[in-house]
């Protein structure tokens, strides 16, 4: 069963054990439309790490939880917080200081780990921080004493085409990234410990492993074309 994605799993894993040999890269499977037995084979394979986008698909997925830690990776409305709180182990995809302020709030006992999710192209379609601000909201931190930033959750442009000024342009956007996380991590805030750099998806994970990432997200490249619902 899921032969094809056993197959994936041990080639990828692979591949980066080759791209960086001294390890700290984790490779998360990113399991959106997919079935909870697909997930499953993923981390029988080998997969440490699942990440879900909507937080009600995770819900039916996950009544029973995955034996490895749960990851959210898409926007998280403000009246499914508690839920989210509820299910996963990290939020990578806080984009505004709204959610920020109604994590926090919802947080009670236990601090949180999120990631900041930073729009590298600043593409007016995708959510997250445009990175000159990402600084100012890590300033910020004693507003949210429940969270603890655990890392920065980039989102790229996608390559056109194959050619060489894309591929250029896209690794220019990943060096900058590395960058950007290296320079808030020597700021040294408190509550951003930052030790995630949750960069890379199928079609560019190579070299967001070689432009420094220590978490790559692989959706299609592991658990095959999504069925749209
Ligand atoms: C779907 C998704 C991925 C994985 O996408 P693939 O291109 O299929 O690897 C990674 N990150 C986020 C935030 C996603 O929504």
């Amino acid at each position: 069963m899921y032969q094809s994605i056993l197959e994936n799993v041990a080639q990828i894993l692979e591949r980066v054990k080759i791209l960086r040999p001294e390890g700290g890269v984790s490779v998360m499977a990113a399991t959106k439309n997919h079935s909870r037995e697909e997930a499953l084979a993923a981390i029988t394979a080998g997969v440490p790490l699942i990440g879900e986008n909507r937080v009600q698909e995770a819900r039916d997925k996950w009544i029973v939880r995955p034996p490895v830690p749960l990851h959210l990776i898409g926007h998280l409305q403000t009246n499914k917080v508690k839920y989210a709180i509820e299910l996963f182990d990290v939020i990578q995809s806080v984009d505004s200081e709204r959610v920020a302020e109604a994590l926090n709030q919802r947080a009670g006992e236990r601090r949180l780990s999120i990631m900041i999710q930073v729009n590298a192209g600043k593409e007016p379609n995708k959510m997250g921080l445009h990175p000159e601000e990402v600084l100012a909201f890590l300033a910020r931190g004693d507003k949210w004493p429940n969270l603890c930033v655990t890392g920065l959750m980039v989102v790229l442009p996608q390559a056109r085409d194959s050619s060489i000024e894309e591929n250029q342009r896209i690794r220019r956007y990943m060096q900058e990234m590395a960058e950007l996380w290296r320079m808030c991590r020597r700021e040294g805030f408190p509550w951003a410990p930052l030790q995630e750099l949750s960069m890379g998806m199928s079609g560019d994970w190579e070299w967001a492993v070689e432009s420094g990432a220590t978490m790559i997200r692989l959706g299609t490249a592991l658990m095959g074309p999504r069925i749209q619902k």
